[in-house]
């Protein structure tokens, strides 16, 4: 997971590059040579508590597949969704959904944002975020988007069915954003993938 080679060379498992600030900092102190034995096993603990394997499918997926892999520069982007995920689950869904994964499109344009469900098991997989709404728009709008595909990601995890229908509707006014479809009017659908259904 992280080791420091022989030429004082920090080598981190590439999950780690979407860890919140607390674990990076525990990463520093646990490679720290002047930290005390307690703190470096307290930070050893707080390091292998980050589920890094939930990033690391991903990355799997995307070598085997036709995904990228996530961009340098999106790596801000996906620290934020993540935490706004965490803090808007708590908020509106009494933190009951999954953990998930995240990408930046730098390809979608005629949607904001979309979750990707597995088709035969109707479970989500990945929240996109188109890259130009967030460039475009800003974080108060794109948190909106997210709040839209997280509805769609209770659905999915409460064994609902996913779609905008009155159950949708009613958690959409119930959380606060507009039960609109995340897509922009009068654009051409983008090309829908045989296995994934987009909502
Ligand atoms: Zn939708």
């Amino acid at each position: 997971m992280v080791s420091l080679t022989g030429r004082k060379v920090l080598r981190v498992h590439r999950g780690y590059a979407y860890a919140p600030d607390d674990v990076l900092s525990a990463i520093v102190r646990f490679v720290d040579p002047d930290s005390r034995r307690s703190v470096q096993l307290s930070a050893e603990k707080a390091l292998l508590a980050y589920p890094v394997e939930e990033f690391v499918s991903v990355a799997r997926r995307t070598r085997g597949g036709r995904r990228p892999a996530p961009r340098r520069e999106d790596l801000p982007f996906l620290r934020e969704l993540k935490r706004r995920h965490q803090e808007l689950n708590v908020r509106h869904f009494g933190g009951g959904l999954a953990g998930i994964a995240f990408r930046i499109s730098w390809k979608m344009r005629t949607r904001l944002g979309e979750l990707l469900l597995d088709r035969r098991t109707e479970q989500p997989q990945e929240i996109s975020i188109s890259r130009r709404h967030l460039l475009r728009d800003g974080w108060d709008e794109v948190e909106g988007t997210l709040l839209h595909e997280m509805i769609h990601q209770w659905q999915a995890e409460s064994g609902h069915s996913v779609d905008h229908g009155k159950l949708f509707r009613d958690k959409a006014r119930e959380v606060g954003v507009p039960a609109r479809a995340v897509r922009i009017v009068g654009s051409r659908q983008a090309r829908r993938p045989l296995r994934r259904r987009r909502v």
